[in-house]
């Protein structure tokens, strides 16, 4: 498929690199050229409809012998005639027409005198004889026999006539002509037909012949129709339309949102390039068209079959948001139809799909993109990359170096055994390619959890304790679990939950901590439970996060706002931590850098925000003005949290 001003498809069999190629031929809403036939196209609309006709005819005669090199639509069309190329109803027109004409009102009447006699004769009260004597009176009469006829006739013009297009645009013209000649008549005939001329209704007739004409060409042969569809190149706006080989056909792939082909409605997946600007299409490849394309300026004139299929009724088109969990880079992705076409975007970026006509590539927008960036970009669908993802993993797993070892690091025998048996069937689950999102705004009485996260010594402990102490009544964190024993001044559920070893373990299997730790022989922790009554209080609970604590997270409802806090520069860092009293060696400071690159790596996607701690002041301020955000605007959440 290639791009059509556009873009253009290759058949597949042929394909050398992908299917879908840009043939760019920019063009522009605003240019789109709306105006009648000239001689030229109309000779040309008229060799089409003799081809047909042709056709038809030998057909017809039984003479026709295939040609290999025509349209296969003109080929089909030709078996069919009956069928109208862009009309999937006329067949169905067509057989109320020919049911009306069947219609014999003298017969038929005669048929129904016939059914009454016979009624008439098996009814045996007096009453029923007596009414449908009367009924058999009125069908006699000649004035009902007439005003029958006139019925069955009127009927039948009402069926066979199908709205098509205006004949003629100069209806008008014609109406001056006409009067003009008249103006000297003093017959009645004259006089009446003049009447008739200067009647608004025709004026009317004549100005909406004279748009519809100029919008779309259309020219009618006996059901079928060849379009010409006329649209102005702009220089730099793509029109936003790809085209397939199909056989020697070349054909309207796909019609991209936002371009100009999509927004003027002329070119329809499917239709038939017959010509564009005189040079005939058909028999060239997606590349040809491509370069063709390329080359043209100005006005291009496409001379089109339009499309056989029968359009699905136009559902409601919902823009889905959506969240990536992998980067994407259509210059790397063989697979993707229209390579020009393809919308790059990184893990986590926000992407708004305003159409999944095609479940293996939606069109999209990259969130902030829609007002600089006019036409939508083409991205793998759901299933679509979630099928190759598994693919990819199925063959990474059984690599040999992979053999032997776990997907992930497990803690213990028995969640190692369970994660075996259930490798398989979960694979899917496990990958993440998109998550729905919805804009949330956080109402002022239960504020989002902020969860801060980074490596030891990125400065994120700092921050929180640096919030607390400064604004004790608005930033609160929750009140740990511990196993170890309460000291004498500590209170249970103010300083710590103090919990046994089997409590806290069996609370740490059901999910219930957020994080935990073991330090010097007692476990610690902070639940979900202790997190949701700081935020039930109306304050802000600060949470210090690990990578671990993201998946509990996102599977509680307490929608927390993560902000990643990234560690400065190796030199940076060492002197951060020098006026802090610390001196960590190069290789404590590598390997803080290298942690957090990891984490970003590994859970970048799962981050709101990120604030690299270049001095603690200024990341101080950022953190206020992320959290402050989040009273003013909305955020984007998985869809899932608000259900
Ligand atoms: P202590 O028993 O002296 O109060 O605290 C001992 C250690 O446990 C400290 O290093 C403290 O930071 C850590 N700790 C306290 N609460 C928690 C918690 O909720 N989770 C984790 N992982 N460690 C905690």
């Amino acid at each position: 498929m290639s791009h059509m001003n556009g873009y253009v498809q290759e058949a597949s069999g042929q394909a050398k690199s992908h299917r879908e190629r840009a043939v760019d031929c920019p063009g522009d809403e605003s240019s789109l050229v709306k105006s009648p036939h000239s001689s030229a196209h109309m000779e040309r609309i008229q060799h089409y409809q003799e081809e047909l006709k042709k056709r038809r005819e030998e057909d017809s005669r039984g003479k026709h012998d295939i040609d290999p090199n025509a349209s296969l639509r003109l080929k089909k069309l030709s078996q069919n005639p009956k069928v109208g190329i862009d009309n999937p109803t006329f067949e169905g027109k067509e057989k109320v027409t020919k049911d009306a004409f069947l219609q014999d009102p003298v017969a038929e009447l005669a048929e129904l005198l016939q059914a009454l006699k016979w009624a008439h004769h098996c009814l045996t009260d007096a009453q029923s004889q007596q009414d449908v004597e009367l009924i058999m009176q009125l069908l006699a009469k000649e004035d009902f026999k007439n005003a029958y006829a006139i019925y069955i006739a009127v009927s039948q013009q009402m069926t066979s006539v199908i709205p098509t297009s205006p004949l003629t645009a100069q209806a008008e013209d014609l109406c001056q002509k006409v009067q003009k000649i008249l103006q000297s008549s003093q017959h009645q005939e004259g006089l009446e037909l003049n009447a008739l001329l200067t009647n608004p209704h025709l004026q009317a007739h004549g100005s909406v012949a004279g748009q519809e004409i100029a919008e779309e060409s259309l020219t009618q042969y006996i059901g079928e129709t060849v379009k010409l569809v006329r649209l102005e190149k702009a220089r730099d706006t793509p029109l936003g339309a790809t085209v397939r080989n199909d056989m020697d056909s070349v054909l309207v792939s796909r019609v991209v949102k936002g371009g100009a082909a999509e927004k003027s409605g002329l070119l329809t997946e499917g239709d038939e390039i017959l010509e564009i600007n005189g040079t005939s299409i058909r028999g060239k490849h997606v590349n040809e068209v491509h370069d063709l394309l390329q080359q043209m300026q100005g006005t291009l004139t496409f001379l089109l079959i339009p499309s056989s299929q029968i359009k699905p009724a136009p559902h409601r088109q919902t823009v889905m948001h959506v969240r990536a969990y992998f980067d994407y880079d259509p210059s790397d992705d063989p697979f993707v139809p229209c390579r020009e076409l393809g919308l790059s975007f990184q893990k986590g970026d926000i992407l708004h799909v305003i159409s999944q006509d095609d479940p293996n590539w939606w069109q999209a927008y990259r969130d902030g993109d829609e007002d600089n960036q006019p036409l939508a970009g083409l991205i793998p669908g759901k299933s679509f990359q979630q099928q190759r993802e598994t693919l990819k993993k199925t063959i990474t797993d059984r690599s040999p170096e992979h053999q032997g070892r776990l997907w992930y690091a497990k803690k213990n025998k028995r969640q190692k055994k369970k994660s075996t048996t259930t490798l398989s069937r979960n694979i899917d689950d496990d990958i993440l390619t998109y998550e729905e999102m919805s804009l949330y705004h956080q109402p002022a009485n239960r504020k989002r959890p902020i969860g801060l996260i980074g490596p030891t010594n990125s400065g994120h402990d700092e921050l929180r304790r640096r919030l607390l102490s400064i604004e004790p009544e608005k930033f609160a964190v929750a009140v740990p679990h511990t196993t170890r024993t309460s000291r004498t001044h500590e209170r249970n559920g103010r300083e710590y939950h103090f919990v046994s070893r089997p409590g806290f373990e069996t609370d740490l299997t059901a999910g219930k901590f957020i994080e935990s730790g073991e330090y010097e022989k007692n476990l610690y922790g902070t639940s979900t439970d202790s997190a949701r009554h700081v935020i039930n209080s109306g304050r802000i609970c600060m949470l210090c996060l690990h990578t671990r604590s993201l998946q509990v997270l996102r599977s509680s409802n307490l929608k927390p706002y993560v902000i990643f806090i990234a560690p400065p520069s190796q030199e940076r860092l060492r002197s951060l931590l020098a006026s802090d009293g610390k001196t960590p060696k190069p290789e404590e400071l590598k390997e803080v850098i290298e942690k957090a690159r990891e984490m970003e790596q590994n859970f970048g996607h799962f981050f709101d925000a990120t604030i690299v701690n270049m001095d603690p002041d200024q990341a101080f301020h950022e953190l206020r003005r992320l959290i402050d955000k989040l009273d003013t605007e909305p955020q984007w959440v998985p869809t899932s949290w608000l259900c």
